[in-house]
């Protein structure tokens, strides 16, 4: 079969080229052609020699996910839906903002952790994504807001549509890093993307071995999906927690901010209704960030059906953040987004078949109690 070239980091596409007896400065032109300037095919790669375009055709193609809805919220969100095969389709979105745009992009078809609170753990797992499907969504999504650097579609000067990438779709990027780290390196590669380390974000629901293979091999900008300021409640919101408590999660964020001095690692704290938006959780929470170097995003809770949980008041996430922000924390509130096209964390759902059979889920009212 041949190779898919977006399955491909620079190593693996000088390794590829070695064995077709080819430079390694030729694997660097091919990386550009595909990733700065959105190329499909050989034949457009015309500083290429003839016959190399040849041999290459003949083993190796650019295969994308392939777009099977694309939706555009009044706010200017934008959500595809990614056909990977016959049975699966993922979800990236695009969020325009003042000076900046971030692609969020999917890990996984489905996901395996189940926490409480996510329509993506809802529908259970079906497999991992490949590196090609993961940046194929980068790709794919440069190409339709047309700034890939081609010279027919991206014009002279304008600032890059997505300036930042955000591993916040569906999926826990830490159960997937054999895709997940060619393709953050690709992202970060001048000849790839040319994004900086800290404008590429792995967010994680605490799995603490991936953490520290990730700091080792690509230590991009880190968000934890925190959620609760104690074991017990954390228990029940992200699973997860049981197999990696909290102190074993701070310890974590510690090791790999000493892989990536100078960063932080960003908490995401989902606000949600009674369960974990008092005063009082938001004062435990300062107990934790004393420990370790870091901001907090509180994220409105997204609704969708029969989530049983509901978003907490506008002025009860103000207070909230006071909380954390009078101990002279660094809170933001992320704005919702997409409302109207389901593009929202923890909204996306895709279309996922289980493969994991699920017997149990926990029910709500064990997770309220
Ligand atoms: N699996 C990773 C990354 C994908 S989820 C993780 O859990 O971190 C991205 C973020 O959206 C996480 O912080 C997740 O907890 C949050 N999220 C999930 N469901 C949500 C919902 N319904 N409303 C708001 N945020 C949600
Ligand atoms: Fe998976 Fe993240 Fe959703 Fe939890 S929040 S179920 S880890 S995608």
């Amino acid at each position: 079969m041949a190779t898919n070239l977006l399955d491909l980091d620079s190593e693996g596409m000088e390794k590829l080229f070695a064995s077709l007896g080819e430079k390694p400065f030729r694997a660097r032109q091919v990386l550009k052609w595909i990733h700065r300037r959105g190329a499909a095919d050989f034949p457009a790669m015309t500083d290429l020699a003839k016959d190399m375009r040849a041999k290459l055709s003949e083993s190796a193609a650019i295969v994308p996910p392939v777009v099977v809805g694309d939706g555009t919220a009044p706010d200017g969100t934008r959500k595809w839906l990614l056909k990977v095969d016959g049975a699966n389709a993922v979800e990236a979105v695009f969020i325009p903002e003042d000076g900046r745009g971030t692609l969020c992009v999917s890990s996984q078809a489905g996901c395996t952790l189940d926490c409480a609170f996510c329509a993506t753990g809802k529908q259970g797992f079906s497999r991992n994504l490949s590196a090609a499907e993961i940046i194929g969504q980068l790709w794919l999504a440069n190409r339709a807001l047309g700034c890939h650097q081609d010279g027919t579609s991206a014009v002279a000067g304008r600032p890059r549509a997505i300036s930042n990438v955000v591993f916040m779709g569906m999926g826990e990027p830490m159960l997937n890093l054999d895709a997940v780290i060619p393709a953050a390196r690709l992202m970060i590669d001048d000849n790839g993307y040319g994004l900086s380390r800290r404008r590429v974000t792995v967010s994680t629901s605490g799995v603490v071995p991936g953490m520290d293979r990730l700091a080792e091999e690509c230590p991009v900008a880190l968000a934890v999906s925190l959620h609760a300021p104690d074991d017990a409640l954390r228990d029940r919101l992200v699973p997860i927690n049981r197999k990696y408590p909290i102190r074993q999660l701070i310890a974590a964020c510690n090791r790999y901010l000493e892989r990536a001095p100078r960063d932080f690692i960003t908490f995401e704290y989902v606000m949600l209704d009674g369960v974990n938006d008092s005063d009082a959780q938001a004062k435990a929470l300062l107990g934790i960030a004393a420990q370790v170097r870091c901001k907090f995003n509180l994220i409105p809770f997204n609704p969708f059906r029969d989530s049983g949980f509901e978003r907490s008041g506008a002025d009860r996430i103000r207070r909230f953040a006071q909380v954390l922000q009078r101990a002279g924390l660094t809170v933001t509130t992320r704005k919702t987004r997409g409302d109207g096209i389901d593009a929202a964390c923890g909204q996306l759902a895709g279309e996922v078949t289980d493969r994991t059979r699920r017997s149990k889920t926990v029910p709500i009212a064990e997770i309220r109690a």
